[in-house]
């Protein structure tokens, strides 16, 4: 470059065309390579952008035989490389494709707002200083953003690939931001061909070093704590907005429309991107919810939530004075079943026994559950014992009316039920009553099954 003399802008711009056209292959060569593709690849098209506007400058100034200054069109180019950096930084994986296509939309939406205000500024920049300073501080902003996001996505991400992947572009965002701030404010005025365009072209030399260098992906270092890293991934898709806003405020003077369409778009694309992920999020909550309560097989309440069940209805007795009942059913001879017909015909002859007896409870307060194995449990509360032995014989006739086939004696399914009762709850647990309808199953099992025994739970 030094000695290149007269064409030394020539030097200059052919290697700062090959710089980032190099970085890009690197980067391209790395998402072969299959690690955290998405990124590499957006790295190599902004590289690629970049390229391409140091090129448009290349061909003019060769056309002019000189250096003139950027073009319009290198100066969109430049612009535009930020676009899939942001995207790759904001955008989360494994989205739904409508959240994509919001974001893509929002991506998109900022692209032309760049491409607006790169021509109505770069028009004018000659005549106005003022405009030129516009055009710069929009590259400030969009590098800044950039190397931010880059260092916390870095900073809170688990993945190994992807943490090498934001550390390789959080080191080069960090140069880039830093080269091109010291070229557009501190030697803006300088022409190339001199000596600071070896800096502009460093941090792309830095990037094709790391995008080349695939040695270790495993590192683990010290992470950031879990709800930063949660904030970072919830606040994330907020970046794209964000810029969005920036760069229509900077508009608002010279393309007032395009300014509040920008704005526009931001909330309502953030708005209706934050609906959907919401009513996503519920619904995975309200199924998580009921997964932890339900039984999968039958379809009842489960054991977790028959305990937190039999715990209120035992202090809603406490208070109101009533009768507590609780029916333990367990189908007869089942192991005999299973080990007859199969373990998933006993699975079948489950669910149809649970659906018999949930129908059984008529009212709404009543509770039937899945004890555990072939052993169900029903809550009735505010019963005497008269009306819990008539629910229990219900249940117990219900099942043997069904006619499931079975080896066991009858030739049926059946089930024995025994009663615990309770008349007034004192202070004391649910263990009593527990052990009241358990000790009434067993004389049930001892009397011959396919029948329904009752025992008062003892005195507290
Ligand atoms: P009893 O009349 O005395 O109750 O005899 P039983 O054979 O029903 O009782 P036992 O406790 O010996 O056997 C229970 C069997 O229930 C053993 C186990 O393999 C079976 N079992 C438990 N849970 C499941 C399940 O989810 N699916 C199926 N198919 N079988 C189950
Ligand atoms: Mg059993
Ligand atoms: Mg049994």
């Amino acid at each position: 470059m030094v000695v290149s003399g007269y064409h030394a802008w020539l030097v200059s711009l052919i290697f700062l065309t090959a710089a980032p056209l190099m970085a890009g292959a690197a980067c391209l060569y790395r998402a072969r390579r299959g690690n955290y593709r998405r990124g590499w690849i957006a790295l190599a098209v902004a590289m690629l952008l970049w390229g391409g506007g140091m090129a448009g400058n290349l061909y003019s100034g060769l056309l002019l035989d000189s250096w003139s200054g950027v073009g319009t069109f290198s100066m969109l180019l430049f612009i535009l490389y930020g676009v899939p950096l942001i995207l790759v930084l904001a955008v989360p994986e494994r989205e739904h494709w409508l959240v994509r296509l919001i974001d893509a939309a929002l991506a998109l939406g900022l692209g032309y707002l760049f491409f607006r205000h790169t021509y109505a500024f770069a028009a004018m920049a000659e005549a106005n200083p003022e405009n030129l300073a516009s055009l710069r501080s929009m590259f400030d902003i969009e590098n800044l953003f950039i190397a931010l996001f880059a260092l916390i996505r870095f900073h809170t991400t688990a993945d190994p690939a992807q943490r090498r992947f934001f550390g390789s572009f959080a080191i080069y965002a960090v140069l880039y931001l830093a080269t091109a701030a010291f070229i557009n404010h501190l030697h803006s005025d300088v022409y190339y061909g001199h000596w600071p365009d070896i800096a502009i072209g460093l941090p792309f030399l830095m990037l094709g070093g790391l995008a080349l260098d695939d040695a270790s992906e495993g590192d683990e270092a010290s992470r950031a704590s879990v709800s930063f890293e949660q904030a970072v991934r919830v606040g994330g898709p907020l970046m794209l907005p964000a810029m969005l806003l920036v760069v229509s405020a900077v508009l608002v003077r010279s393309h007032p429309v395009h300014a509040i369409a920008g704005c526009a778009a931001a909330i309502l694309g953030y708005g209706f991107r934050n609906i959907f992920v919401q009513v996503r999020s519920l619904n995975a909550h309200d199924q998580l919810e009921r997964l932890t309560l339900v039984d999968a097989l039958t379809g009842l309440a489960n054991r977790r939530q028959f305990d937190a069940s039999l715990r209120r209805e035992w202090a809603r007795a406490h208070r109101t004075g009533e009768g507590l009942a609780l029916l333990m059913i367990d189908v007869d001879h089942f192991k005999l079943l299973n080990d007859s017909f199969g373990h998933p015909v006993g699975d079948r002859r489950l669910h149809d026994v649970a659906q018999a007896l949930a129908a059984c409870a008529t009212r709404a307060s009543d509770i039937v559950a899945r004890y555990g194995g072939e052993e169900f449990v029903a809550i009735l509360p505010a019963v005497t014992p008269a009306q819990a032995m008539l629910v229990a014989e219900t249940m117990r006739t219900a099942v043997a009316r069904l006619g499931l086939r079975s080896p066991a004696p009858l030739g049926h399914v059946t089930v024995s039920v025994g009663i615990g009762h309770i008349d007034h709850v004192a202070d004391g647990d649910v263990g009593a009553l527990i052990a009241a309808a358990d000790a009434a199953l067993y004389e049930a099992k001892q009397g011959g099954r396919n029948r329904t025994m009752a025992h008062p739970a003892a005195p507290e």
